[in-house]
């Protein structure tokens, strides 16, 4: 089908959202909107990459590696459209380890998951949903993600940073040690998971034992089992881990609120 109606300029999330009419969660269609802005999606083996773009004058087209989780191509999709909106006229070609990390040191890769975020989980839609949690825990972490069709990390990161919840914190592991973490605004730099898990913790077995279940509930826990601090020892804190398929295992962590204060 030929295209006659002209490509929009503006490709900031929220503009592109409201130029389509899109106010609901389940109508934030990421191909739809890409073939709006111009481009085209193609699933294809890609050698060193899990997604890539490619473009000349305003049309592109997406490559992303097939068979992932649709959470998962949906923010590849997502973050590749970033990079258009961003860094137009360049090749480029991002590793499974480049999307979705919100890396501290390659600005280029964390604004295309911004993007990425904002336009998958925009602010306004996405507060009023978390506003329906009064607590942070893999219950409404999982119902959040239901509504926006996002992983669960991805989404996990979002409410994090909503300023709803200001005492969260979230860390990953995988079998060598800390992989990195991410904490509400407001929650003092002093407060840094220590590198390795403590042996008595749930996410030391989940990590470690396969046939180990998410933890189904929330668990009071001395601050010490998870900070060095020497503050540490005076707070207890709520954990919750669970495991995520080839990326090891997540916990959120609540800290008391006089940690934060
Ligand atoms: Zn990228």
């Amino acid at each position: 089908m030929k295209r006659t109606d002209p490509l929009p300029t503006n490709l900031f999330p929220d503009a592109l959202l409201k130029s389509l009419g899109i106010t609901s969660p389940r109508d934030i269609d990421i191909e739809a909107i890409a073939f709006y802005v111009g481009l085209r999606i193609k699933r294809r083996c890609l050698k060193c990459c899990e997604a890539m773009i490619t473009g000349r004058g305003n049309r592109g087209i997406i490559s992303v590696v097939p068979g992932g989780m649709p959470q998962r191509e949906r923010f590849s999709i997502a973050h590749e459209l970033g990079h258009w909106a961003h860094h137009r006229g360049e090749t480029v070609a991002c590793r499974a380890t480049d999307i979705g990390k919100f890396s501290k040191t390659n600005e280029v890769e964390r604004a295309a998951d911004q993007y990425a975020a904002n336009l998958l989980m925009p602010w306004s839609m996405f507060k009023t949903e978390c506003r329906e949690h009064r607590r942070l825990d893999l219950k409404s972490l999982k119902a959040v993600a239901a509504v926006f069709n996002t992983s669960l990390t991805a989404t996990l990161i979002r409410m994090v940073d909503s300023e709803l919840y200001p005492t969260a914190m979230m860390i990953r592991h995988g079998t060598g040690g800390r992989k990195w973490h991410r904490a509400a605004e407001g929650v003092p730099g002093y407060w840094f998971p220590k590198a390795d898990l403590d042996r008595e913790s749930f996410a030391f077995e989940l990590l470690h034992n396969p046939a180990a279940q998410d933890q189904g509930f929330p668990r009071k826990i001395g601050a010490d089992a998870w900070f060095d601090n020497w503050a540490a020892p005076r707070h207890e804190i709520t954990e919750q881990s669970f495991r995520v398929p080839g990326e090891g295992v997540v916990t959120i962590l609540l800290l008391d609120p006089h940690m934060v204060g």
